[in-house]
């Protein structure tokens, strides 16, 4: 038997013992905890089975083989969990990953600023310790979910008389509290999937410090990495059969996933290129079928760059230029699949509404590939790793490295 045989095999046994689709969702996620197949890579005493990095891909596939459920999907489980287990207190551990791992608690990513993205160490939002408690002031943008989350991943500067890097304090905010205010923000394609975050003396518990004071850049270094690493966003495929725990959980996913419902959109729609240019009448038009052959090319080559990145993550590989190359490579791809449908559907593709091309899509298609270039860090930050990291090319110009942040001009 190979491991991932003995895997299948022992976790097909404990799911025939203890699944339940009667029960509730929650009680479910509580015997998976307990059980260590939330997350079976993680450490035996944080609720893992000290499993290889590739048991956790292969148990949560098998899970939903096995019409069961595994852990919540969202920004709590792929990016505050993982560092909070790299980089948090014990006691912090034993606080914050169970009720993430159940579902209990939601989070969101507060590390974009107005003056702060591509230069996210050049944040301003301050926290100053009183008693036992920092006061946050600043604002934050771009905060995807965060009208419905519980808690935030927080990024402050506690002391602005060092470099920029090194000031930064990463925390475990609570966002239920009179000093946190989230405005959602009305994007062009009529989504409202993100926020501005107001904080007017918002409160953390001091014990909430994620990888201690001042070290806050190297934990955020962890979520950013899970980031890239999650941004391939998939709705688990929960069994339609009856009972409680899968509505609630197929409840659960219908609410996170409203949020990213253009996220398709905004990856522009390759899938859907032959099917328009056959209903619009133009699949034999040769400049339409040369645009279509060059795109799905693209596309192919940059799977298979995908594919090369999923296996060595599996094998516990750190990640590479993969990343990068991906990342870049959705941006082309959106692009010029939007160009495709562009010509496919002409003047007929800005139509929205339920007459429209495909129903809307199209146009939510043109409206939503802007943002593939920009979130997760930008085409031309990807172009900079590259050319530093892989190529070995000389490094950006960095006026204000190993200046003190207040010193720092517009900053400060
Ligand atoms: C869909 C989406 C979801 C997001 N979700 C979140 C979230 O949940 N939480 C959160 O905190 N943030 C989130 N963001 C914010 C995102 O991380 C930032 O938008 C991103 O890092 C870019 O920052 P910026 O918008 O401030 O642009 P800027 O950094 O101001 O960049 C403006 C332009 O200048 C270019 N530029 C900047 N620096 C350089 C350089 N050194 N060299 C060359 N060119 C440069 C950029 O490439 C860009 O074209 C999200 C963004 C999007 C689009």
């Amino acid at each position: 038997m190979t491991s991932a045989e003995r895997i299948r095999a022992e976790l097909g046994d404990w799911v025939a013992t203890y699944w339940d689709p009667g029960m509730a969702l929650r009680d479910w996620r509580e015997r998976l905890l307990t059980s260590g197949w939330a997350v079976p890579s993680w450490p035996a005493r944080w609720h893992g089975r000290d499993l290889p990095a590739w048991a956790d891909e292969l148990v949560a596939s098998e899970l939903i083989r096995l019409g069961a459920v595994g852990p919540p999907v969202g920004s709590g489980t792929w990016l505050a969990a993982p560092t909070i287990l790299a980089h948090g207190s014990d006691e912090l551990r034993e606080r914050l990953l169970g009720p993430i791992l159940t579902g209990q608690q939601t989070w969101c990513q507060l590390f974009s600023e107005p003056g702060a993205g591509s230069d996210l160490a050049g944040l301003s939002t301050s926290a100053v310790l009183d008693g036992d408690s920092w006061v946050i002031n600043g604002q934050k943008v771009w905060n995807t979910s965060a009208h419905h989350a519980d808690m935030g991943m927080l990024l402050a500067r506690t002391d602005p008389d060092v470099p920029k890097h090194n000031g930064i304090t990463y925390f475990a905010l609570p966002m239920h509290q009179p000093g946190v205010e989230v405005r959602q923000l009305r994007q062009m394609n009529f989504h409202a999937s993100f926020n501005e975050v107001f904080l007017t003396d918002a409160r953390v518990p001091a014990d909430n410090v994620i990888g201690g004071v001042g070290h806050g850049w190297q934990a955020a270094l962890t979520t950013l990495a899970y980031e890239r690493r999650f941004s391939a966003l998939r709705r688990p495929d929960y069994s339609t059969a009856p009972g409680r725990a899968l509505a609630e959980a197929r409840a659960e996913a219908d609410d996170h996933f409203a949020t990213y419902s253009w996220y398709p959109q905004r990856a522009g729609r390759p899938d859907l290129v032959i099917d328009h240019a056959r209903a619009a009448g133009v699949s034999d038009d040769p400049v339409i079928r040369q645009a279509i052959a060059k795109l799905l090319t693209l596309q192919r080559v940059s799977s298979w760059t995908a594919e090369r990145a999923r296996v060595a993550r599996a094998l516990g590989a750190r990640p590479g230029a993969e990343g990068a190359i991906g990342k870049l490579a959705a941006s082309n791809i959106a692009r010029e699949s939007a160009k495709v449908h562009a010509m496919i559907g002409g003047a007929a593709g800005m139509l929205a509404g339920p007459d429209s091309p495909l129903r809307g899509v199209i146009a939510e298609v043109l409206l939503s590939v802007p943002a593939v270039s920009i979130a997760g860090g930008t085409d031309e930050i990807q172009k900079n790793i590259l050319a530093e990291k892989i190529l070995g090319l000389p490094a950006e110009t960095r006026p204000d490295k190993g200046i003190p942040f207040r010193q720092i001009p517009h900053r400060g």
